[in-house]
């Protein structure tokens, strides 16, 4: 273990990443997972994918592309739900873009979760 890679490592788990059960396929060190959600090999400075049995990378890519695209389309929806509630005044009406702002940020807490 080289000390460079030592101190990645410290580096890693003090900006919150935790350390996971499983080896990278590269280098087999350990890998990492950011508070951003990636995997992360400290050794090869790399993000890592792991593929779930039965699964290859292309499917892999196309699936964290798809979150990331439904994520950003939530975020945007949110926001232009959040200027119109700001605008309107019709307490019905307010009460739908409540409605839906809720529903969104449910659905923005579930891909969340299936991010990780
Ligand atoms: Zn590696």
């Amino acid at each position: 273990m080289s000390s460079d890679w030592a101190r990645e490592m410290a580096k890693l788990l003090r900006s919150g990443a935790t350390m996971l059960s499983y080896n990278c396929p590269e280098c087999g060190s350990p890998l990492f997972r950011l508070k951003s959600g990636e995997i992360w090999c400290a050794r090869c400075q790399k993000r890592v994918i792991i593929l779930r049995e039965g699964e290859d990378e292309a499917a892999v890519v196309q699936r964290e592309l798809l979150w990331e695209n439904l994520e950003r389309a939530i975020l945007r929806k949110l926001s232009s739900l959040s200027n119109l509630l700001s605008g309107e005044e019709e307490p019905e009406r307010i009460r739908e873009i409540a409605e839906s702002i809720s529903t969104l940020l449910a659905s923005l807490q579930r891909l969340r979760r299936l991010k990780k």
